[in-house]
C-alpha cells in the first residue's frame, strides 16, 4: 500500500475546550489512487490533509508513504518530501501577482530533479494561450488552473487537494474536477481530494465519508457510479 494511515488522532485545545478532532482515522490509499474525501463542515478533513501533507503533527498513530514511516522521518527528509513528493491545491489560488502564469508554473518546479515539460504541461491545463497574463487578468477558473500546475509541475507523488472548487462557481467546478482527474490518469499521482462537488461522481476510484473525526464508509467506486447512487 503507497499511503498508509494507521489510527490517526488529533486534538485541539487546552483542558475543557480540549476537542478531539480525528479519533482514529485508518486509510490505504494505493499509488495511483484518486481518493475522495467527504463530510461536514468541521469533521476534520483539512487537519487530515495537512497531516498527510507533514503540514502538521497527528498526536498518536503512524502514516506511512511508500514504506516510509513519517515519524522517523529527520526533518530535513520531511522538508524534501513536502517540497518535492507533494503537490497541494487550496480553495485560494495564492498565486504570485507580480509573476505571470507561467512564471508561477515555472516556482513549482524549484528544487524539482524530474519537472514536468512546461509547454506541455501548460498545453494539458489549457493554459497555453494565457501563459504570459498576470493572475489578476485571469479568471477563477484559470487561476486555479494556475495553482494545479503549479502544484504538479514537479510530478509530486501525492496531490491533495483541499476543496480546490470552493471559490468557483458549478461548471468551472466541474472543469477544474476533470482538470484533476486528467492530471491524475495522465501523469499517475495519487490524488486525496476534499470536497463538496457532486460533479466527482464519475471520477473518484475510492469514496471516503469522515463525521465527527471518524471514517464512516470507505469503499472502492469501482463502477463510478453517480453520486445520488451512492446517497452522498
Ligand atoms: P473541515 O476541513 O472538515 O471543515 P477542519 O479539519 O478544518 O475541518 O477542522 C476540524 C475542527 O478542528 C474544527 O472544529 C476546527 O475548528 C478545529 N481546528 C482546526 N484547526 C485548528 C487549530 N489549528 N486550532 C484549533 N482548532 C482547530
Ligand atoms: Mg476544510
Amino acid at each position: 500500500m503507497f499511503l498508509n494511515l494507521n489510527h490517526i488522532k488529533k486534538s485541539f485545545g487546552q483542558g475543557d475546550s480540549r476537542v478531539e478532532v480525528l479519533k482514529g482515522i485508518d486509510l490505504s490509499i494505493e499509488k495511483g489512487e484518486f481518493c475522495v474525501l467527504l463530510g461536514p463542515s468541521g469533521s476534520g478533513k483539512s487537519t487530515l490533509l495537512n497531516i498527510i501533507g507533514g503540514i502538521d503533527h497527528a498526536d498518536s498513530g503512524q502514516i506511512t508513504i511508500d514504506g516510509e514511516l513519517m515519524e522517523k522521518m529527520t526533518p530535513k527528509r520531511l522538508g524534501l518530501y513536502r517540497r518535492k513528493h507533494l503537490g497541494y491545491v487550496f480553495q485560494m489560488y495564492n498565486l504570485i501577482p507580480n509573476l505571470t502564469v507561467r512564471e508561477n508554473i515555472e516556482v513549482g518546479a524549484y528544487l524539482s530533479d524530474h519537472a514536468l515539460d512546461v509547454d506541455e504541461l501548460l498545453d494539458t491545463l489549457g493554459l497555453a494561450d494565457h501563459q504570459r497574463k498576470l493572475p489578476n487578468q485571469l479568471s477563477g477558473g484559470q487561476q486555479q488552473r494556475t495553482a494545479i500546475g503549479r502544484a504538479i509541475v514537479k510530478n509530486p507523488d501525492i496531490l491533495l487537494c483541499d476543496e480546490p472548487t470552493g471559490a468557483l462557481d458549478y461548471n468551472t467546478s466541474k472543469e477544474i474536477l476533470k482538470l484533476i482527474e486528467t492530471v491524475n490518469q495522465k501523469y499517475g499521482n495519487t490524488v486525496v481530494m476534499v470536497t463538496h462537488n457532486d460533479a466527482i461522481k464519475d471520477m473518484a476510484d475510492r469514496v471516503v465519508r469522515i463525521r465527527d473525526g471518524m471514517i464512516r464508509k470507505n469503499y472502492l467506486n469501482e463502477h463510478k457510479v453517480s453520486a445520488e447512487a451512492l446517497d452522498w
